[in-house]
């Protein structure tokens, strides 16, 4: 007896193991309830990362769960699922498994799991749910970013609501990533030159499912303080920290790829970040004999570029006396004068900056938009660099971006589409998804309370006191001024009868950070906080503090309402309508990005006149729309037909689910920018063989 209580303790520990040891437990939707229910306080103290948790479970906590038959076996299950992740049939298999691609894909940020703090907001968000979905699909992919050892800051707030920035130690150790080492146990090491200096980095790898996600580090010994200092936080610093940033991220990490033995087809460079990558490959084709403009030529023919912003401030410009400082030893060996280099990064005749999306664009064979308004918006912002081509002629497309639906569908609506068939997890299959039509009322309206209640419970552990029967509207984004948070407090009388109707209330909960820099987004969430904590928002409105991962799941989940109402057409797509759409979380919005392709009145209600060249005097109508919608469509509907409201919320879990999924998206990357990419490199190679 005691023998086998042993044996099924060490069991239970080698399944924990394995199922800490990869991130693909992040679209399990009982995995991190699981791994809680095996020791609580370990799960606390790890501060919910897998890689710091089985180093807290305590032994006879690890015995109790063996014991208990239910989370043994759930455990033992859950392994076996993930084994099934990593090593079941694929999409890319039987669809294009007999092309030898791989496709290097590198973000500055990844947002794959909270406990890996690595990102900001939208783009890294993105950026974990692409390599989610390529692991899923079976795509031969790798991610290449930088592991901040301060990451992102944690927001707190003041006695006066304004925002406080931390930024706590990421201790290696505690994070669910394992050091890349040599044959003969040492680091792998790669170098860039910075200015002068010889700066080294050490490459981290997190596990994301079947795809590996490769993470520079300049926090080495050897290093001066200045070289450790490279990839201490994320947005962090001046320009020069970030064109150090970029050079490690760009250069390093190409370097780092070789010296791990890969060989990748194609890059993708998720924003202008990682435009250097594109220099260093033409020095190293140079260096092997080509000429510039022959290797300028495969570099292209095999680069994917996608731009993420109509935000000028979301577009890297360099001085050109400090582009020239990092850049020029590249660019001696790369067959090509410092003069037409930075030509290549102007976006005008006679632009004296250096600029990452310029160069990018002009290095990339492949460009994109998220959306199709964004395509639209990218080629008339930067048609400039073709002045040749007219204005619906520059080469950009777009690929609206999606969200991984395993990832942000909640358990309890998961456990509901599963048992109708919709399976989000399969491969792409958007028809399935045409069954969330039928799906039960009672049923899914029972599946979207347990998701609300468990919101609301998260809310009240941050001290606030919510109502379960309200209409929740829900509100959280980066509080940068083009979102315009402050649009829903533009006229307090109108607000201040919806949330107090005694017969049809309103709660509304926000959540967002700014970034350090920000002031005036700063400005915006003080104002929102001084009025949350005043009598006359009487515990109606909620800023909810320190939005990650977490909160955001629990939020998309869990409110009825998804509001959005960014100055058109600056929301290049967003993304967090798309995790509530496909909860059946209804979407109000502002037609801008992904609505203006994903609205329909079936699902959801647009703010505004739908017109997309109607800019002037924005925020008043855009306001009165809002208030209009709210007081005689929304709540109305919420309150006095639930079986319209509930026919809605099917609508849109069929219809968002469909449309904007990563699987989707990185379908369409694979095979209308990949497999083409692919395909032309090889065929310079061989003319040239
Ligand atoms: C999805 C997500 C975002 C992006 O949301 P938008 O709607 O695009 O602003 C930002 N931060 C977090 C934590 C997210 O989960």
């Amino acid at each position: 007896m005691q023998q086998d209580a042993s044996a099924a303790s060490e069991q239970v520990r080698r399944a924990l193991e394995e199922i800490c040891g990869n991130l693909a437990f992040t679209w399990q939707p009982d995995a991190r309830e699981l791994l809680e229910r095996v020791d609580p306080r370990a799960w606390d103290r790890a501060g919910g990362s897998p890689g710091a948790f089985l180093g807290e479970v305590a032994p006879e906590e690890l015995d109790r769960a063996a014991a208990d038959d239910a989370t043994r076996e759930g455990v033992l299950r859950l392994r076996d699922r993930l084994a099934r992740e990593l090593t079941g049939p694929t999409w890319w298999q039987a669809a294009h498994g007999g092309e030898d691609v791989l496709v290097a894909y590198f973000s500055s940020e990844f947002g794959v799991d909270e406990s890996l703090p690595i990102y900001a907001g939208g783009l890294g968000v993105l950026a974990g749910d692409h390599l989610k979905s390529a692991s899923q699909l079976g795509l031969p992919l790798v991610g290449v970013g930088l592991l901040y050892r301060q990451g992102y800051f944690r927001q707190g707030l003041d006695e006066d609501g304004w925002q406080q920035e931390r930024y706590p130690e990421n201790d290696p150790d505690r994070l669910p990533v394992i050091l890349e080492r040599r044959d003969d146990g040492a680091p792998v090491r790669v170098a860039v030159e910075l200015a002068g200096e010889q700066v080294g980095a050490h490459v981290w790898r997190a596990d994301v499912g079947r795809v590996r996600l490769y993470l520079l580090d300049c926090a080495l010994e050897e290093n001066s303080d200045a070289g450790r200092a490279v990839t201490a936080t994320l947005y962090g610093g001046d320009r020069e920290q970030r064109i150090r940033q970029e050079v490690v991220l760009g250069v390093g990490g190409t370097r780092a790829l070789h010296a791990l033995g890969l060989a990748p087809t194609v890059f993708h460079m998720n924003e202008g970040h990682a435009a250097l990558l594109t220099l260093e490959r033409i020095r190293v084709l140079v260096r092997a004999g080509l000429r510039f403009d022959e290797a300028l030529r495969r570099v292209r023919a095999s680069t994917a570029f996608t731009t993420h912003t109509p935000v000028p401030a979301g577009h890297d410009i360099f001085d050109p006396d400090l582009a020239h400082r990092y850049l020029a030893p590249l660019v001696a060996e790369a067959g090509v004068s410092w003069g037409e280099l930075a030509a290549l990064a102007r976006s005008y005749d006679d632009d004296p900056l250096f600029g990452m999306t310029p160069l990018a664009l002009r290095t990339s064979g492949f460009a994109n938009g998220v959306s199709e308004l964004h395509g639209d918006v990218s080629r008339k912002m930067w048609r400039g660099l073709w002045p040749d081509l007219g204005e619906a002629e520059a080469p950009i497309g777009h690929v609206t971006n999606g969200v991984h639906a395993p990832s942000w569908v909640s358990a309890p609506i998961a456990a509901l589409l599963d048992a109708h068939g919709v399976a989000p997890a399969a491969a792409p299959a958007a028809q399935r998804w045409e069954r969330a039509h039928s799906l039960d009322p009672g049923a899914l309206w029972a599946a979207h309370a347990d998701s609300k209640r468990a919101l609301l419970a998260a809310a009240e552990r941050r001290g606030a006191v919510l109502d379960a029967e309200a209409l929740t509207i829900g509100f959280a984004r980066r509080f940068a001024t083009y979102k315009r948070a402050g649009l829903l407090f533009s006229s307090p009388e109108r607000l201040a009868r919806l949330l107090f109707d005694p017969h049809r209330p309103v709660q509304i909960l926000l959540a967002g950070k700014a970034h350090p820099a920000d002031d005036a987004g700063k400005r915006l969430i003080q104002q929102v906080v001084r009025f949350a904590r005043s009598a006359e928002a009487g515990g109606r409105v909620v800023f909810l503090e320190d939005y990650d991962l977490a909160l955001a799941r629990a939020l998309v989940q869990g409110c009825d309402v998804w509001l959005n109402t960014p100055h058109r057409p600056l929301e290049a797509s967003g993304t967090s309508g798309m995790k509530a759409g496909m909860n059946g979380v209804l979407n109000l919005s502002v037609l801008d990005g992904w609505w203006y392709e994903g609205y329909e009145p079936a699902l959801g209600w647009a703010i505004g006149d739908g017109d997309p060249s109607n800019d002037a005097d924005a925020d008043r109508c855009d306001g009165e729309s809002l208030f209009g919608l709210l007081e005689q469509r929304v709540v109305p509907l919420f309150y006095e037909d639930r079986p319209r409201w509930i026919e809605m919320m099917r609508a849109s879990i069929a219809s968002v689910g469909a449309a904007f999924n990563t699987h989707r998206m990185v379908c369409q990357y694979a095979e209308g920018l990949y497999l083409p990419a692919h395909r032309a490199l090889a065929e310079l190679e061989s003319l040239a063989a």
